[in-house]
């Protein structure tokens, strides 16, 4: 398999499935994710969640988010449509 490269500089120097948190409360760390809502009640709505990942070039420091579960966010997606 090729080594991965930064899409903006072509380095090799990849840090990848980096953890992306946003400190909250406390300085706890909460992982930043997607929210999809798969139905439409008042209170106690489901969702599919979706975390996301970074993958970061340590040359220029371009970022490239992807998730972990696209399939499921995908599903969730057309359903949210439908509602
Ligand atoms: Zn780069």
């Amino acid at each position: 398999m090729e080594d991965k490269v930064c899409k903006k500089c072509g380095s090799n120097k990849l840090i990848e499935r980096a953890q992306i948190v946003d400190y909250g409360h406390m300085n706890q760390m909460n992982d930043l994710s997607i929210h999809i809502k798969t139905t439409d009640k008042i209170f106690f709505n489901k969702y599919e969640k979706g975390k996301l990942t970074a993958e970061i070039c340590g040359s220029c420091g371009n970022v490239e988010l992807s998730i972990n579960n696209p399939h499921e966010l995908w599903e969730a997606y057309l359903k949210n449509k439908s509602l």
